[in-house]
């Protein structure tokens, strides 16, 4: 009855959903274990009828057009500028560091001599990774890169990752760039936008078709098995004959039979606050060894004007449990080679089953952002669209 089965309501199975009903004509099944549709991008409003993301703050930023055009099919937009100011010895600075970040962080003549030997250093360059200014020759430069990468850097990735300072690869952390100028925003994308009327909504009109059923709080287990022995995918005992998108874990889906991929999670904390406006920036971040990473102030995302209430969302890093209440929930994986490998173990028993087809960060055990995730989706839609086209043919 159903031509195919997708496993997960976020971006990768939301858009493989609309793909395959819309343009292939197919009958498509969307299930997902949680109440709600949406993923990680879920939204609701709370108790102050403020705007909430449950699963942490998410801004849609994009460099694709093809990516921005197809979101926009089901949303208007609000375009949005981020700002995110990290707290870094008391002093409130724009992230990430640029000149207007040394002014407040140096005394006049200091900021003056950093910013000028930046620029004689690296003629013409916009930004430069951290690493590479840790190498220069002329100690002024040396001393800013040190402290920036211990102010801004090093405890950050420690709590986040769990590391020991020592742990940290030089080469990914210190990747990340400090900017040349006076450039303030916090993203450089061709596309910085906010969905109007929310997320949820976004994909409620992205699954409004007549070719999609949504089942909710309905796990892939209860649907069917991936039969390792058999080589075969089975509902109750029988062959189940459905395509399947899957954006789940493949370690979940293979009963861990290689052990469990690890992730990061965070602990999220929402606090009502009596006031119009909290914070200075939309985020505040706290590079060092406080617990929490970062704050965000809601409705400055949403851009809701509401008088004398804010809600904001903190963030606590930690190891992802498998069924905890507070830590349940895989968020990051954690990019080390012998996790990719245990990884590829996982992905080499998918080829025993040609009809599942794996999509989105946790079946693909790959941090994506929102755009990556649906590029990805538009890609497997694009070939699973193309056998269907073939198929018809013969
Ligand atoms: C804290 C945080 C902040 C982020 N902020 C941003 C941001 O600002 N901008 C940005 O571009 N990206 C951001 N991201 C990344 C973004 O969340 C992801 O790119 C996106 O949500 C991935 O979509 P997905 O469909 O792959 O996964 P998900 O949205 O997680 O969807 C997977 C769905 O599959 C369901 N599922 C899993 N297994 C089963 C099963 N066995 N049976 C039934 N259902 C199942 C899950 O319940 C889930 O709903 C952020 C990520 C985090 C963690």
């Amino acid at each position: 009855m159903f031509d195919y089965c997708v496993v997960g309501a976020g971006y990768a199975g939301a858009v493989c959903a609309r793909r395959l009903a819309e343009e292939g004509g197919k009958k498509v099944l969307l299930i997902d274990r949680r109440k709600h549709i949406a993923g990680n991008m879920y939204d609701e409003y709370d108790e102050n009828g403020i705007l909430v993301h449950r699963y942490g703050p998410h801004i849609s930023v994009m460099n694709e057009k093809r990516a921005y055009e197809f979101l926009s099919r089901f949303t208007e937009w609000l375009p949005y500028l981020h700002r995110v100011n990290a707290e870094i010895d008391g002093r409130e600075v724009p992230l990430p560091i640029n000149f207007y970040s040394i002014d407040l962080l140096f005394p006049c003549e200091k900021a003056r001599t950093i910013k000028s030997r930046l620029l004689q250093c690296f003629p013409g360059r916009e930004s430069v990774p951290i690493l590479e200014m840790k190498q220069e020759k002329d100690p002024v430069i040396r001393d800013f890169a040190d402290y920036i990468y211990e102010k801004v850097f090093l405890h950050y990735t420690v709590k986040m990752w769990d590391l020991k300072p020592g742990e940290i690869d030089p080469s990914v952390t210190a990747r990340i760039p400090v900017r040349l100028n006076y450039d303030n925003r916090h993203f450089t994308h061709e596309y910085q936008v906010m969905p109007k009327d929310g997320f949820t909504v976004l994909f409620r009109n992205m699954l409004d078709h007549p070719n999609i059923t949504v089942r909710l709080e309905t796990d892939a287990k209860d649907l069917f098995r991936a039969d390792t022995e058999a080589q075969a995918i089975r509902y109750a005992g029988e062959p189940f004959r459905c395509g399947i998108i899957y954006t789940g874990a493949l370690d979940e889906l293979f009963g861990y039979c290689f052990g469990e991929l690890p992730y990061r999670s965070l602990k999220f904390e929402f606090g009502t606050h009596p006031e119009t406006r909290v914070q200075d920036p939309t985020v505040l971040n706290w590079p060092d060894d406080r617990p929490a990473t970062r704050r965000t102030e809601m409705k400055r995302l949403t851009q809701q004007v509401k008088q004398g209430v804010s809600t904001t969302i903190t963030e606590y890093p930690g190891g992802y449990i498998r069924g905890d209440r507070v830590w349940g929930e895989p968020l990051y994986p954690i990019n080390k080679p012998e996790n990719i490998r245990q990884y590829e173990r996982y992905k080499s028993l998918l080829a025993q089953f040609p009809e599942i087809t794996p999509a989105g960060r946790l079946a693909d055990y790959k941090y994506y952002n929102m755009e990556a995730t649906v590029l990805r989706a538009l890609d497997v839609s694009d070939e699973l669209l193309k056998t269907c086209a073939g198929e018809e043919k013969e």
